[in-house]
C-alpha cells in the first residue's frame, strides 16, 4: 500500500508530487502523460516565487521563463503608474511539465483516469480507466474543476457564481516588432463594457496577452471578438490605441470561462483536496497558483504526523482545512474575487467614488514617481507617456 495516491497532474499534483516524493511513497495518476497546451496562469509572480523557492522549485521554473521587471499601468489612454515587478513569464504547460520533470524517480506515474473512490479509516482504493486498482493511506485530490471524483468520494461543489469571468489568452505581434511598453497592463474604460483589464508580457520572443471580462460565454462581443479580436479590444478600450496603435494575434485565441466556487461536507477520512479541486480563484486576481501552492505547502506540514500514527481519520483531515495560513490565502483569492466583478462592472455613485479614489490615488503615486529621479521604475525605456 502507498502512503500517498495523487490524482491529478496539472501544478497541484505535479508540485505535489515532486515535494512530497522525496519523503514517501507516491503515485501519481493523470491521464497526460505530457500535459496539453490548456490556458491557465501564464506567468508566476508575487508571493508565489516565495512559495515555490520554499518548496524547491523555483530555479527550474525561473529557468523557463521570462523575467519581467516592469510594467506600464494604463487606462483611460493614460499611464496611471510604472512600476518594478518581479514576475516570470511561462505557458502553464511548460510550467506543469517543468515541475513534473523534478518529480523524484521513486514516485510512480500511472497514465490514465481514476474512475472511482473507496474511502476508510486506515484504507483508501482507487478504481483506474485500465479497471486495477492503488490502494493508499491517503489520497490527495488534485483533478482541477472535474467533479466526477469529488462527487464519488460524498463532497459537494458549492456554486458561487456560475460564468463569473471570461479569460482570453491569444499571442500578437505589433507591425513592426516594436511596443511602447515593458509589460502593459490596462484597465477597461467603462464599467458598460464589463472589462476587468489586458494584461501583455513577453514569453520568449512571443508577446503574450491575456483578457479578463465579465460577460457570458454567448455574448455578442465574446461571439465578434473570436472573429474580429483587433476590433473587440480596440471598441471596449479605445485608449489602448495609444500604447498599441495595432496588432496582429498570431496564434489560437484560446478562451475559459470559470464558475466561482467551494466545497462542502469535505472534511472526509482519507482523503484531502488541494489546488481548484477545493477552490476556484477568478483568473483576473492572479492568485490561483498562490492558493495551489499554499496547499500544497501546507499539506506538506502534516504529512509527517498522519503517516507516522494509524488511521487517516477526519480528525486528521481537518487538521489541514482548519490551517489557518490556507485559510487566510482562500479568503483572500475569494474576497478579491468579487471585489474585481464588482468593481469592473457595478453601477452606482459609492462604487464611482471608489473607483475614481483608486485611480486618482494611483495616478497621484504615479506622478509623484515619475518625478522622484531616484525611483527605479524611472529607468525603464517607455516611449509612450
Ligand atoms: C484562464 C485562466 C488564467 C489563469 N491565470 C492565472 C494567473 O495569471 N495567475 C495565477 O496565479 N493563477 C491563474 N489561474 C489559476 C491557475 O491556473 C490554477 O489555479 C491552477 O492551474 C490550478 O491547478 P490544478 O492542478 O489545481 O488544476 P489543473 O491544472 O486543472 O489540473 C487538474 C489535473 O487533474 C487531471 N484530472 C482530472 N480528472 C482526473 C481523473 N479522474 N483522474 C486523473 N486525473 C484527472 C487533469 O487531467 C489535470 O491534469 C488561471 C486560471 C485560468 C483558467
Amino acid at each position: 500500500m502507498k502512503d500517498i495516491v495523487i490524482i491529478g497532474g496539472g501544478m497541484a499534483g505535479a508540485a505535489a508530487a515532486a515535494v512530497y516524493g522525496r519523503s514517501y511513497d507516491v503515485t501519481l495518476i493523470d491521464p497526460h502523460e505530457y500535459y496539453p497546451p490548456v490556458f491557465a496562469a501564464d506567468k508566476i509572480a508575487g508571493d508565489q516565487l516565495r512559495i515555490l523557492m520554499s518548496l524547491g522549485l523555483f530555479d527550474a521554473l525561473a529557468a523557463a521563463s521570462t523575467p519581467s521587471t516592469r510594467v506600464i499601468n494604463a487606462q483611460h489612454g493614460h499611464i496611471i503608474e510604472r512600476k518594478v515587478i518581479d514576475e516570470y513569464g511561462i505557458r502553464y504547460q511548460t510550467q506543469v511539465e517543468t515541475v513534473r520533470a523534478l518529480i523524484p524517480t521513486r514516485v510512480e506515474r500511472v497514465v490514465g483516469h481514476a474512475t472511482d473512490l473507496e474511502l476508510g479509516e486506515e484504507k483508501q482504493r482507487i478504481r483506474l480507466s485500465n479497471g486495477s486498482d492503488v490502494e493508499a493511506r491517503l489520497i490527495v485530490l488534485a483533478t482541477g474543476f472535474s467533479d466526477v471524483l469529488r462527487a464519488k468520494a460524498g463532497i459537494k461543489r458549492k456554486l458561487l457564481k456560475a460564468n463569473h469571468s471570461l479569460s482570453f489568452g491569444f499571442d500578437i505581434a505589433s507591425p513592426d516588432g516594436k511596443y511602447a511598453f515593458p509589460s502593459l497592463t490596462y484597465y477597461g474604460d467603462r464599467i458598460s463594457d464589463a472589462v476587468d483589464y489586458i494584461n501583455m508580457f513577453w514569453i520568449g520572443d512571443i508577446m503574450r496577452a491575456n483578457l479578463f471580462v465579465y460577460r457570458e460565454p454567448d455574448d455578442k462581443w465574446v461571439r465578434e471578438f473570436r472573429t474580429d479580436p483587433q476590433a473587440s479590444v480596440y471598441g471596449v478600450m479605445p485608449g489602448l490605441r495609444r500604447f498599441l496603435p495595432s496588432f496582429a494575434v498570431t496564434g489560437p485565441i484560446q478562451v475559459r470561462t470559470v464558475d466561482l466556487y467551494t466545497v462542502e461536507d469535505h472534511i472526509r477520512p482519507g482523503i484531502v483536496l488541494i489546488g481548484d479541486a477545493s477552490q476556484t480563484p477568478c483568473p483576473a486576481l492572479g492568485m490561483g497558483l498562490s492558493h495551489t501552492l499554499t496547499d500544497v505547502a501546507r499539506l506538506e506540514t502534516y504529512l509527517a504526523g498522519w503517516l507516522s500514527t494509524p488511521g487517516m481519520s477526519a480528525e486528521k483531515i481537518g487538521q489541514f482545512y482548519a490551517d489557518p495560513v490556507k485559510n487566510n490565502v482562500d479568503a483572500i483569492a475569494m474576497h478579491g474575487a468579487h471585489y474585481r466583478r464588482a468593481t469592473s462592472t457595478q453601477a452606482g455613485w459609492r462604487w464611482d467614488l471608489h473607483r475614481g479614489q483608486v485611480y486618482w490615488r494611483r495616478r497621484l503615486r504615479g506622478f509623484v514617481q515619475r518625478v522622484n529621479p531616484f525611483d527605479p521604475a524611472n529607468a525603464a525605456p517607455v516611449a509612450a507617456s
